[in-house]
């Protein structure tokens, strides 16, 4: 029997569909046949159908804009430097720009002219490093759009923590976590960082503020996944999976991602970032947060020049050149 027939059978009939994410050698035994197996199984209603979401179009941003992420600081500026960083960032590269008031306001005035009220995700580098992202945040908030923010979590303590919780619209604080212990996470992160960011995880959850934890599964931590998933569900997170890319510091340092198996017969059509909405970075919109250091994934300087047929027709053309683009459509994660 396949692992997808074994997992759909032993898993539970009503799942009609398992995704294989990752299998590894089962090292708490001698047995040379048992594997750790991380999957994702589909009940038939929840399964994403092929062609049904309409395509990502300016005549209707209203209805197809569902995402715009957003960058407070630029996409290298972080206090961090990790090894699996795509942006290569590092508190060495000193790039000023910061998302003004100014331009936050021409971002609301569009999304209403246009009918859309996407859901935000504020992301970076390292978002809190702008000196008033929580002026930011209140502002997003008080005009009524959901959001997100993801960190690397250093910079939030309890005082940060409080003013997260009072937002009603926050669904969600996103924190890396590389692995379940200190070695292993610090060998991506940095030297202490692990303690950090429990740190941080635990004054967000005292404050009842929704946390996910972000993992990207790599060589060095697909063994530890089931480890790091039981952590998240200890602390009442949600697990998260980004994919590597092989780009900047990940690419230095010639990182690896997690062994996977592609699920048997066809792809999961999981819909991409660059599906359902665009990335703002250092003043203009690009397809999607993976591609905003590259010019090739610029769409322009407004949200309508990002959503215009040109721009679609420009990403398509992305998916069908760019290595990254081929990661996503692997779709591993
Ligand atoms: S497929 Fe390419 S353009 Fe789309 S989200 Fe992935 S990297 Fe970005």
């Amino acid at each position: 029997m396949s692992e997808k027939g074994f997992l759909t059978r032993y898993i539970g009939a009503e799942f009609t569909k398992v995704e294989i994410l990752t299998r590894a050698p089962n090292q708490r035994t001698k047995n040379p046949n048992a594997y750790v197996v991380i999957a994702r199984a589909y009940k038939e209603e929840t399964l994403p159908k092929p062609g049904s979401r309409p395509e990502l179009a300016l005549a209707s941003a209203s209805e197809t804009l569902e995402e715009l992420w957003l960058f407070p600081v630029a996409p290298e500026f972080c206090n961090l430097a990790c090894t699996h960083c795509l942006y290569a960032a590092s508190p060495l590269r000193k790039n000023p720009y910061r998302l003004t008031d100014t331009e936050l306001a021409k971002i609301f005035a569009e999304l209403a002219s246009l009918g859309a009220a996407p859901h935000l995700l504020f992301t970076g580098g390292e978002p809190t490093l702008h000196p008033r992202l929580y002026a930011l945040l209140d502002q997003v908030d008080q005009q009524g759009y959901s959001f997100q923010l993801h960190t690397n979590g250093t910079r939030i303590q309890a005082e940060e923590a409080r003013h997260l919780a009072s937002f009603a619209h926050l669904k969600k604080v996103q924190i890396s976590l590389e692995g379940p212990s200190a070695e292993l996470n610090d060998s991506v992160m940095g030297q202490g960082l692990y303690q950090r960011v429990l740190r941080a995880i635990a004054e967000l959850r005292m404050h009842e503020v929704p946390v996910a934890i972000a993992v990207t599964p790599m060589e060095s931590n697909q063994d530890s996944l089931p480890q790091i998933e039981q952590f998240a569900a200890e602390k009442g997170a949600e697990l998260v999976q980004i994919l590597l890319y092989d780009l900047g510091a990940a690419t230095n340092n010639g990182l690896k991602p997690a062994v996977t198996t592609s699920p048997e017969n066809d792809q999961i059509n999981t819909t991409l970032m660059c599906d359902k909405g665009v990335a703002y970075s250092e003043g203009k919109y690009f397809a999607c947060p993976v591609l905003v250091k590259d010019p090739d994934a610029l769409l322009g300087d407004s949200l309508s020049e990002a959503l215009s047929p040109q721009a679609r027709q420009q990403v398509r053309q992305l998916r069908d050149t760019k290595a990254a683009c081929a990661v996503c459509l692997k779709g591993s994660a």
